[in-house]
């Protein structure tokens, strides 16, 4: 995107194309005022000469060139600066249909404007001041939120209370970059020894700016599993009941459940809510030996989705003894986060948990249950809100979840402040140390988009949708 002609006026189809009561077309830019001044008649058909800000007007918008009426219309001007993006931004709301929405935009375009890229209007918020680029990026992931706390997340980011709290550390370091630099003025004055103040100095970052960043660092996965969701595969060898056991945690069959082996051959994909948060549940192709040249296919795929995800469910038979394809999946999904699950305790069988604590060497309980059985499901279900999503829930009351570039920051920024306060002699290098100190502080420039790069404004604002 040409950050270059960012002042000509764009517009954009702000809610999804289709059949619905409403629909809405922005304009924002200088000429916005003026688009809606041709187009928009009152009900009589009188054109209207004052539009006042912030309020709406009732009419129609109709073709400039046919004078035809094209759609009833509630119509808002915003003057700027006090607009989303900081221009003036025109709001149309008309009806939702593929023919009248496409037909507003075209008369809109045919009067000057260009249809916006996608997170072209949030990418004018950010340019024109009024967001900083992680309120921006927020609004991104309101957008695609896939849970109720990845929500309220992104919703403390957008009103700010992230932005507040770097430009807080920044501010800090800011400080402390002029007095190290003042001492450094003053560095001929000093005694061999160097500047006892300077250890001072660094102490306070180490006291007050260190832990918090690592704190956001180390909770950096248990964000990521809010807003992202937890990605969850099932394994086992065939017959253990994972194809059971999805649909029984989605509610419906979304698996086929057969008594011949290997008919999962492919990775069946679906999603259930544990405590407001996502999971995303893979049913895999059982792992055994001697499979045929399609399961193999699908062993090779179980295998890519153990490595991906971020919890195992492995899935044992109480129903008959263990073997050695339940050794070679013990081998394949060690390192990973792994629950086990001991199926169809519904029978009688040789398979205790006891026998496969043994066996494996397992440390965390074994969970027993029935996949048939839909209470079963839902005790699963607590133990996975109570042992694997505690932890992301529990963080995200007292932590800030960040997205993975600004994580990179702060990592780096991290990274920059222990070097400084590792050197053995800071006050033999106060050079060193301020050196740190600045490149510290234009990671947490980066996270507020201070100075960032067109191509880096390019990655972040693709991401968004068009119109917004
Ligand atoms: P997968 O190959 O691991 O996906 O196993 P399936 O879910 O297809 O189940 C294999 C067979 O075991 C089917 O006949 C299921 O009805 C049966 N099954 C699954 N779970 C249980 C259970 O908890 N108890 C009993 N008795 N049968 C089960």
């Amino acid at each position: 995107m040409d950050i270059a002609c960012r002042r000509d006026t764009i517009c954009a189809i702000a809610t999804p194309i289709g059949i619905g009561g409403i629909g809405i077309l922005k304009i924002s830019g200088a000429d916005a005022l003026r688009i809606l001044r041709t187009l928009f008649v009152t009900r009589t058909g009188k054109p209207r000469s004052s539009f006042p800000s912030h309020r709406l007007c009732h009419g129609w918008i109709r073709d400039p060139k046919t004078l035809e009426p094209v759609d009833e219309v509630l119509a808002s001007y915003m003057a700027a600066p006090r607009t989303y993006t900081g221009e003036d931004v025109v709001e149309i709301n008309c009806h939702s249909g593929y023919a009248v929405l496409n037909r507003m935009l075209e008369i809109v375009v045919s009067q000057g404007a260009r249809v916006a890229e996608p997170g072209e209007f949030t990418q004018r918020a950010f340019l024109s001041g009024r967001l900083d680029l992680s309120q921006a990026e927020a609004v991104a992931d309101i957008i695609h939120s896939r849970s109720q706390e990845a929500l309220k997340q992104a919703g403390r980011h957008l009103r700010g209370d992230f932005g507040r709290e770097v430009s807080r550390w920044r501010e800090h370091l800011m400080e402390l970059e002029a007095q190290v630099e003042a001492h450094l003025d003053f560095a001929e004055d000093l005694s061999e020894e160097g500047d006892p103040a300077l250890a001072g100095l660094l102490s306070r970052v180490e006291t007050q700016v260190i832990p918090a960043l690592e704190r956001i660092v180390s909770h950096y996965e248990e964000g990521r599993v809010l807003r992202e969701g937890l990605s969850m595969v099932l394994v086992g060898k065939p017959n253990v009941g994972k194809s059971s056991l999805l649909n029984a945690l989605v509610g419906r069959d979304r698996a086929i459940v057969t008594a011949m082996e290997g008919t999962t051959r492919d990775v069946v994909e679906d999603s259930f809510w544990v405590a407001g948060v996502e999971v995303r549940v893979l049913d895999t192709a059982g792992i055994r030996q001697k499979p045929d040249a399609i399961e193999s296919m699908g062993i090779e795929r179980t295998l890519r989705s153990v490595d991906e995800a971020d919890l195992v469910l492995w899935i044992l038979d109480h129903s008959r003894p263990l073997t050695e394809d339940d050794d070679r999946i013990h081998e394949r999904i060690s390192g990973k986060r792994v629950l086990v699950v001991l199926n169809k305790m519904d029978r009688c069988g040789p398979t205790t948990a006891q026998a496969a604590r043994t066996r494996y060497g397992l440390e965390g309980d074994v969970v027993e249950l029935c996949a048939l059985r839909p209470e079963d499901a839902q005790r699963l279900k607590k133990i996975l809100q109570d042992r694997v999503l505690k932890e992301a829930l529990l963080s995200a009351e007292s932590t800030f979840a960040v997205n993975r570039r600004q994580r990179d920051c702060l990592a780096r920024a991290l990274e920059a402040l222990q070097r400084a306060c590792a050197l053995p002699d800071p006050e033999a290098w106060p050079e060193l140390v301020s050196e740190e100190l600045r490149a510290a502080r234009k990671e947490l420039d980066a996270i507020l988009g201070l100075e960032a790069d067109e191509e880096l404004l390019d990655r972040i604002f693709s991401r968004f949708c068009i119109g917004k």
